[in-house]
């Protein structure tokens, strides 16, 4: 992180630079996350500041509704109250507690781009007919559909775990999200390619729920903490659970 923010009497003046901020585009409040003394801090900067400069993000893959923007921060002034509570935290920490939200709604996002891949696979693959059967009697599509099916499963049940670690205020909260999210995550988009393939040129237009699903799960595979780090932060619990030395 190398966005700062730093105090200047009664303001305090943000520098940096923030790439694909999801919905800063529509955006009236930005929240910031920076480094401050020894730490970070959150800081709510009104998005018509002098100093921001706010850049659509032309065209993405996916998420295409989303507003992406990339924001510009060049000697904004505010004043020291838009520092949010708990400034000076160990940025992880901060940052940890702000994306286990979105890790979690990732995920649970994940497990509807399943479903919705689901139900059209397995309609098409029902009502169209090929060489005289049903696509679902040919042996290879039912074994997509199966795949499909156990990818949803699969899905749901670890984020049902991470949601009940949150109602029970369990210490593995923070893990179970990141876990729920990755494997959410890298199932939507396996998932969303074996839909692809099933309904074939049916759904291969732009537009299409599955199409659409497919450029969208690939990018769950970045936000929010990407496949790699996520694999990090998993092997790092694996080293501490198991007393590893
Ligand atoms: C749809 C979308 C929405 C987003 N929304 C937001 C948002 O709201 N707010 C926000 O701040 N950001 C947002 N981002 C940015 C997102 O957090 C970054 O894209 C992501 O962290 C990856 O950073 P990068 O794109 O710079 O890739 P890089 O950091 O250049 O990484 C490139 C590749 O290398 C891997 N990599 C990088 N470092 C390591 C490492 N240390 N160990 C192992 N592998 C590594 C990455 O996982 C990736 O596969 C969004 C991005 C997308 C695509």
């Amino acid at each position: 992180m190398t966005t700062t923010v730093r105090r200047d009497g009664d303001a305090v003046v943000v520098d940096g630079h923030k790439k694909w901020v999801t919905a800063a585009h529509y955006a009236d409040l930005l929240v910031i996350v920076g480094r401050y003394e020894d730490g970070a801090v959150a800081v709510v900067v009104p998005a018509d500041t002098p100093g921001v400069r706010i850049e659509r993000i032309a065209d993405p893959l996916g998420c295409r509704a989303a507003g992406h923007a990339d924001v510009h921060l060049d000697g904004v002034r505010l004043p020291a109250d838009s520092v949010l509570g708990g400034h000076g935290l160990p940025p992880a920490l901060l940052v940890t507690t702000a994306l286990a939200y979105g890790r979690m709604s990732v995920a649970w996002g994940c497990v509807g781009i399943l479903r919705a891949c689901l139900a059209a696979a397995t309609a098409h693959a029902a009502g169209r007919e090929q060489f005289g059967r049903p696509l679902a009697e040919h042996q290879l599509v039912a074994g997509h559909l199966a795949d499909l099916y156990t990818a949803e499963q699969v899905a749901a049940r670890v984020c049902e775990h991470a949601s009940r670690c949150w109602d029970e205020g369990s210490p593995d909260q923070v893990v179970a999200t990141v876990l729920a999210k990755h494997v959410a995550a890298t199932q939507a988009a396996k998932g969303a390619a074996t839909a692809v393939q099933v309904l074939a040129s049916a759904g291969s237009r732009d537009g299409h729920a599955v199409a659409r699903a497919y450029r969208d799960a690939k990018l769950m595979e970045i936000i929010e903490g990407s496949n790699e780090l996520c694999r990090l932060m998993l092997a790092q619990h694996a080293l501490s659970a198991t007393g590893a030395p």
